[in-house]
């Protein structure tokens, strides 16, 4: 049998790779981004409890209707904007379905997608698989900022949709509210969606406001709002996450989600809308994981490696080029194998590889772990 690909050009994604080669060499695993301390035991025993009550069996397609009505009151009350809970909100199998979904619902052959890069590994390979080309924006270490003007350039009448990721893994930065106002502005008056990745919404530092796409309403008419339960409440193996957009947008991304899952898991939707009635439960992260990266950064600060500013996210970029030559990728893995410490090369979510010798760490990590990850990075 001769059968070929419809994604050649593409491999296993970086974190299985690192995840794999960590657990190898018995390294510390800071290159896949989860935590490695546990989730709330009040969520988990919330979880238990729907399991025993017997909500076992679907959900309804889109998700429970309660956990919608408690995420729209989040919404509202975060970023001053209604999205009905009925026909806005979707209850997802984490955001990389939900991102999926959007780019089945609408990219077609032919259809130009803009992309930002660095950009997270799973956008281009769904634009990809339904016809689509991603047409890439790079964007450079230390502050990687978006030039608007070279954005406004490449929208023709073949761009159908435009993804950006704030707070943004892998750089760690995060778009401000001109940064938004100049892209509403780009978008005003076209046909153009907008795919905004916005799992990382409650983890951002130094007192920074998030700046949803839903707080613009140029870009919210247009806009599916991506988010994440794994990032705010330390579970991502559980895989849930949800998706807001305008009514008249969310019917066709239903359309795909209902054939691509049906609906997610219940018990779990059950736990969450009572657990996310409490807004403690996101409005500490800010301090919890910028405590993290505080304690993180403090034990490498006399390292050789070069520290960027990280504004969000949990994960932390290191410039190495003052210890090595070596590509990214070479090095991330003689880290691990000879050091015990896995990372992440930011080189695989770049055009053209585009090799700026930065590693990524994650610092959703107990105390212990980043002691022990500060230790070998100062002595390398
Ligand atoms: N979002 C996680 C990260 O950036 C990885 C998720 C995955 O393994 N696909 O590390």
């Amino acid at each position: 049998m001769h059968i070929k690909s419809k994604l050649p050009q593409t491999g296993t994604t970086i974190f299985t790779i690192m995840s794999a080669l960590a657990a190898e060499h018995n390294a510390i695993n800071l290159s896949q981004g989860f935590p490695d301390f546990e989730s709330s035991s009040e969520l988990i025993n919330l979880v238990t409890d729907a399991m025993k009550k017997g909500y076992n069996q679907y959900a309804p397609m889109p998700g429970v209707l309660r956990l919608r009505e408690v995420i729209s009151e989040k919404i509202a009350s975060l970023y001053g904007v209604n999205y009905h809970p009925e026909s806005e909100i979707t209850i997802t199998a984490g955001g990389t379905q939900a991102i999926f979904t959007i780019l089945s619902a609408f990219v077609k052959p032919g259809d130009e997608v803009i992309v930002f890069k660095p950009a997270y590994d799973c956008y281009e390979p769904a634009i990809q698989l339904n016809g689509g080309k991603a047409i890439s924006v790079q964007l450079r270490a230390p502050g990687f900022q978006v030039d608007w003007n070279e954005v406004r350039s490449l929208v023709n009448e073949r761009t159908k949709m435009v993804i950006i990721n704030t707070p943004n893994n892998p750089s760690g930065t995060v778009f401000s509210k001109d940064d938004m106002t100049q892209l509403a502005s780009i978008l005003e008056d076209t046909n153009i969606l907008l795919l905004s990745d916005e799992v990382y919404e409650h983890l951002i530092f130094d007192g920074a406001q998030h700046q949803s796409a839903a707080r613009f309403p140029a870009l919210a008419e247009r806009a599916f709002i991506v988010s994440s339960f794994g990032k705010t409440f330390h579970n991502t193996g559980w895989k849930m996450g949800y998706c807001a957009a305008p009514a008249e947008l969310m019917k066709f991304f239903r359309q795909v989600h209902q054939f691509n899952v049906f609906c997610v898991n219940h018990p779990v939707q059950i736990a969450l809308a009572a657990y996310l009635k409490n807004p403690d439960t996101y409005l500490t992260l800010p301090d919890f994981y910028q405590q993290k990266r505080d304690f993180f950064v403090k034990r490498i600060e006399t390292s050789r490696f070069k520290i960027l500013p990280c504004q969000g996210t949990y994960f932390q970029l290191l410039d190495y080029s003052a210890i090595t030559d070596e590509k990214d990728t070479d090095f991330a893995i003689r880290l691990t194998k000879e050091y015990k410490l896995a990372s992440i090369p930011v080189s695989v979510f770049n055009e053209n590889q585009l090799d700026q010798k930065l590693l990524r760490f994650c610092f959703a990590k107990k105390e212990e772990t980043l002691e022990k990850a500060g230790e070998i990075l100062s002595k390398i």
